[in-house]
This record gives C-alpha cells, structure tokens and sequence, in this order.
C-alpha cells in the first residue's frame, strides 16, 4: 500500500487545532460559530466574503484555529464511525438559563468515546436567568469538574449573541491545544478527509477537504474515497482561489470524477495513473476501507477474541424505557466480573435507540443494549448498515446473563428469539367478551397463530406476551402475511392503540458451535 509515507520526526511542525461545537439543541452552537468567525474571519482579511464550505479558520495571537461548521454531535460521530479521525477538541456548549439537557450528556459522551478533550463553553450569560454555578454543578456529576473546583475541565462563560468571551474561549482552545502538540509535516503529499461533498451543476463534484498532514496543491492526483481524479481548483474559505493548503485548511476542491463522502480519506499520489488505479479498484471495492466483520463487537465474536487474549474493554450502550431502569441496568452491568474483560458503559439514556447511538456504538465498537425499549427506523437501519449488534430484552437479569455469559465465552443462548413480522393497528375494536380486538395491517413479515407478540407504543414496549386470536375477516387464520389486514386480540391485555405497533417473535433454537 503507497498510501502512507513513514513520517520524519525532524520536519514535524506544530499545526493548528481542529475544533467541532457540540450541545443541545437551541443552546447556541450556530450561534456560536457565527459569532466567531464574524469577529474573527474578516479582521484582517479587508474585501474577504466568508463562504460557507463546511469549516474556516481564524487567528487568535497569531495562531490560527480550524472550526468545523457543522453544529452537532451527528456529523462529528458519522465521520468516527467511517475511521476519520477529524476532531483534535470539542466544545461543548451549555446554555446557562438551561442547564445541562439530554443532548449535552450525549455530546460529552460522544467526545469522551472519541478520545478528544473537552472545553465547555457555558452561554447566555448576557441572559439574567443565567446560573453558571448550576451548570458547573450539572457537568460535575458528569465527570467534567471545573478548574475552580479543582478538577481538570475548563468553562468558559461567553455570550455567542454578544460575542463576549470569545476571545477567553479562542485562548483557551490554544491553550488546550498545546498541551496535545498537534504537529504535521507540510513537506509530505497531502492525506486528509472529506468535510462535506455534492454535485454542482456548473462544477461537477465539489467537495471540501480538511488537510490533516502534508500539503495539497493544484494539479495534485488524489484518490478520494472511491473516487478519483487531479485537483483542478482550490477555494479556502473566505471563496479566495489558491494553489496550496498546508496542515488543518480546510480547501474546496474540483476536479474528481464522482461525489465522495463526509468522513471518506484521501491520499494524494505520486503520479495520475497510480491515482486513477487505486481509485478504480477502490470503486469497485476491492480496497473499500469499510470496517470488516472481523474488527465488530459482537457478542458472536466476542468469545472468540476472548479465547485469542485479544479482548480487553467490553463497550455498551445502554438504553431503557425509564431512567431507572437505566441506572438499576448500568449498575448490574457494572458488577459483572469475568477476568481479562472490563465493562464500558459509554452512553446511557431513556427512550427508543435512536440513530445516534447506533453511530456512536459503530464509532466505539460498543454492544448496545435495549430495556423495554426498541430501535426506531433510522436507527434499524444504521444497525444493519454498520453491522451494530442491538440486544434487546425486557428482564435485567436476562441482559445480565447474556453479557455474562457471553463474556466467559460459556455457550450460546439455547434459544434465541427471532423477530418474524410486524403489524400496524389502523382501529380498534371493542367487543364485550372478547375484548379490544386491534384491526391491523401486516407490515413487515408475518404474524402467526402461535408467535409471541409485542406491542410497542413509540419505541417503548408496552407489552409483551401471546395471541388470543388471529383472524381474517371472521375466519380463524394460522398466519396472516405481509401485505393483509387481520384482527388480533392479546391475551390479558386489551390497551392497544391505533398506531401501536405488533411485532411478531418466535423463540428458535440455535446450533451449538
Ligand atoms: P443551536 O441549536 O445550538 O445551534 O442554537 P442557536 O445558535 O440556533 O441558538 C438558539 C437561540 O438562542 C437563538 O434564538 C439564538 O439567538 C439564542 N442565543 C444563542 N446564543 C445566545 C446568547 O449568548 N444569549 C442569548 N440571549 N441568546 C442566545
């Protein structure tokens, strides 16, 4: 593989941070970014129109700081999960009337998963309700212990409306920065990643690149993702054309034969022809760098690492119907005890499992575990994608059991459940005697006479047992298929609700390996 030059120690020099905000909703992240690079950008740059393509630069003491504009902890951990590594700091913003909201726990945990360290910036001072001193007592209980109270976390108290403390913030991102040395060899041939990428209509495939080592320059042949192609024109981010970016410029790039993805790398090559090469090939995945099966925490492989000696930390994320379940789960995760093995929780949280958690267990190589609580469609859908393993169970001690087991690399479950169709209740019925029959419409599968059914209420599992009754029409039916409509009526549970969910479930027994 050509795809990484050995690294000389002697031409390192320092680069500067890359920087991604993250925070609740409505907290002022965009707020934030505005604001710095309104006050920043331009000083300086006389004439400069910003232009947005994904990320800019400012200088703070002469010293420049990458931000990457896109707000959120989505973007941040979709680009983790494809192996990019972008990030060098995460500032994670908290509005100070508000507190610390579920969506900030997720974004601490997204960046402690990551590795990066954290600043908070705590917002909205300029607002009388601000209560910075709640804050730092929120983030306390998180494990983010503020300088003043003789932990290790830096707050600083800004106002992105007002643009107060931004300097304070952009002093402390150097300060934090220096400590990590970050350094590249601007000599080298430029490797890096995609920001953000579409199709233009006048130019093509555009897309915006974050240099990470070495130097691009026009002209280059570069191998992005899957595609390829030779640098045609370079913009920086104040829409200025230039002809080289050093380590941490974010540039957009024309020139390549096809639109790449946020998180895809790139190399540039020697020469067009190894370019054109590697990048075909890679086109029709040969080289595809997508994360093997091998390398995924299943509890599948995970006997397997363990009798290799290869299995140190067990990652999960654990999610439930209700805080309290949460917490009794996280607990009882924690005292499993096998030797070699160390349980990770790294998120925790109440609700469906949402596609966020999906991307953070692919980021993170974590299991995640479900308590009464179902994967939404996004996040069913990212599982697969990402070959994220999802237990889903509703008694702790059966979680416990699993995980045990699984980790002493003992046996397999006897049985294992098996998911084998899915209805929508579109009416309900009432009918004295028999009870609440749930007209329903087979979405997924089948439904039979004899499968187990739950019934989930928005991601929650409101019930699970067995059928009383399946029937088309008046007649009794031993299945119903996907695309018919049925009447099905539960045993001992007569509370569905239109737009309820009914999932199907055998129990299978599985080969011993
Ligand atoms: P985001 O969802 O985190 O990107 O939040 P926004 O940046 O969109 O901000 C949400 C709301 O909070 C907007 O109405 C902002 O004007 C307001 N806001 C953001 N920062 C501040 C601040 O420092 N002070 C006050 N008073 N309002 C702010």
């Amino acid at each position: 593989e050509v795809y990484f030059e050995a690294e000389d120690e002697a031409l390192l020099q320092e680069r500067p941070p890359v920087v991604t905000i993250m925070g609740h909703v409505d907290h002022g992240k965009t707020t934030l970014l505005d604001s710095i690079r309104n006050t920043k950008v331009t000083a300086g740059e006389a004439g400069g129109i910003t232009q947005h393509i994904g990320a800019y630069q400012v200088v703070e003491n002469g010293k420049k700081i990458t931000f990457l504009d896109t707000p959120g902890h989505a973007a941040f951990t979709t680009m983790r999960a494809r192996g990019a590594k972008v990030t060098d700091l995460a500032i994670i913003v908290v509005a100070a009337d508000d507190g610390v909201m579920p969506q900030t726990v997720e974004a601490i945990n997204h960046a402690k998963a990551a590795e990066v360290p954290i600043i908070i910036a705590v917002n909205k001072m300029d607002k009388p309700s601000a209560n910075p001193d709640r804050v730092m007592q929120e983030l306390t209980e998180h494990g983010l212990v503020p300088e003043a109270w003789g932990g290790e976390t830096i707050f600083v108290p800004i106002s992105a409306l007002k643009g107060e403390g931004i300097d304070s913030l952009l002093e402390m991102i150097l300060l934090v920065s220096e400590v990590g040395e970050l350094q590249a060899n601007p000599g080298r041939r430029a490797i890096g990643t995609v920001i953000e990428a579409e199709l233009d209509k006048g130019r093509g495939s555009v897309a915006t690149l974050l240099v990470q080592d070495g130097t691009l320059h026009v002209g280059d042949p570069i191998v992005v993702g899957n595609t390829y192609g030779r640098v045609r024109a370079m913009v920086n981010d104040l829409g200025r054309r230039v002809k080289d970016a050093g380590p941490s410029t974010p540039v957009e790039i024309t020139g390549l034969n096809d639109v790449p993805q946020a998180g895809d790398r790139f190399v540039v090559f020697e020469d067009e022809k190894t370019a054109r090469q590697v990048g075909e090939t890679r086109a029709t995945s040969a080289l595809q760098v997508q994360r093997s099966e091998k390398t995924r925490v299943t509890l599948d492989n995970l006997f397997d690492q363990l009798k290799q000696g290869e299995m140190k930390e067990l990652n999960l994320i654990v999610k439930a119907d209700v805080q309290g379940s949460v917490e009794a789960m996280a607990a009882s995760l924690m005292k499993i005890d096998v030797e070699g093995v160390n349980v990770k929780i790294i998120h925790t949280g109440a609700g469906a499992i949402t596609e966020s958690d999906v991307s953070l267990a692919a980021a993170s190589n974590a299991i995640v575990i479900g308590f009464n609580v179902r994967p939404d469609v996004n996040a069913k859908r990212a599982a697969e994608a990402e070959g994220v393993d999802i237990r889903l169970h509703r008694i702790i001690y059966k979680v416990i059991e699993e995980i045990e087991f699984a980790m002493k690399g003992l046996l397999d479950p006897e049985f294992e459940e098996k998911v084998i169709g899915q209805a929508e209740i579109r009416s309900t019925f009432k009918v004295s005697k028999v009870g609440t029959i749930a007209g329903s419409y087979v979405t997924e599968g089948k439904i039979t006479r004899d499968s187990g059914v739950r019934v989930i209420r928005e991601g929650i599992v409101v019930f699970e047992g067995e059928i009383d009754t399946l029937k088309r029409f008046k007649d009794d039916a031993k299945e119903v298929a996907k695309g018919y409509e049925c009447g099905i009526t539960i045993k001992n549970f007569n509370d569905v609700k239109e737009g309820d969910i009914i999932e199907a479930f055998v129990m299978e027994e599985i080969e011993r390996k």
